[in-house]
């Protein structure tokens, strides 16, 4: 996992060719990392790669959530198409981001255009936790962390924090490349 303060993770990413190199290992890798990491979404530059693809696991949830139950997917190259006009605020945390939890107000829908494993085009609209998880991973895509959204006074008393995260001081119990 590249941490907080790899140049990777400020990039923007760039799209995914139809030929690009060994695509589905790379994608059963990031479900595996993913899933060892324990996380709900995980974006390419999370893995040192630029480019525009992410996927997301909601079935480590389904245990409370039944409807979650086989939630994989992929998405190569999305769009966000559109934006509900409704927000809510909920505690994020990211795996590039260890130990830092805050809250982040983001849209509860969106409507998203996006190619699945199989390079097959599909558009539609995903509400409330995936609807999260896909607005955070997409950021990933912009050279974004969930951090950027919060205000001047939450930034300031990360400082610190993200300093000290960036030379490799944090914890996390999955396998991690910092900086330094
Ligand atoms: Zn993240």
């Amino acid at each position: 996992m590249y941490i907080f303060g790899q140049p990777v993770l400020r990039k923007v990413a760039e799209e995914v060719e139809e030929d690009f190199p060994q695509l589905k290992e790379l994608i059963e890798n990031m479900f595996e990392t993913l899933r060892r990491s324990e996380g709900v979404g995980l974006a390419a530059p999370q893995v040192g790669l630029a480019k525009r693809l992410f996927i997301v696991d909601l079935d480590c949830l389904s245990e409370d959530r039944p409807e979650y139950k086989g939630y994989l997917k992929t998405f190569i190259n999305p769009e966000i198409v559109e934006f509900g006009k409704e927000t809510s605020s909920y505690e994020e945390g990211c795996l590039s981001l260890p130990g830092i939890h805050e809250n982040v107000k983001r849209p509860t829908r969106v409507l998203v255009n996006y190619l699945d494993e199989n390079f097959e085009e599909h558009e539609e609209w995903f509400d409330d936790f995936p609807a999260r998880v896909i607005q955070h991973e997409y950021d990933h895509l912009e050279g974004k962390m969930f951090i950027d959204h919060l205000g001047p006074l939450r930034k300031q008393m990360l400082k610190s924090k993200l300093q000290a995260m960036s030379k490799g001081k944090f914890e996390a119990s999955y396998k991690c490349k910092p900086n330094r």
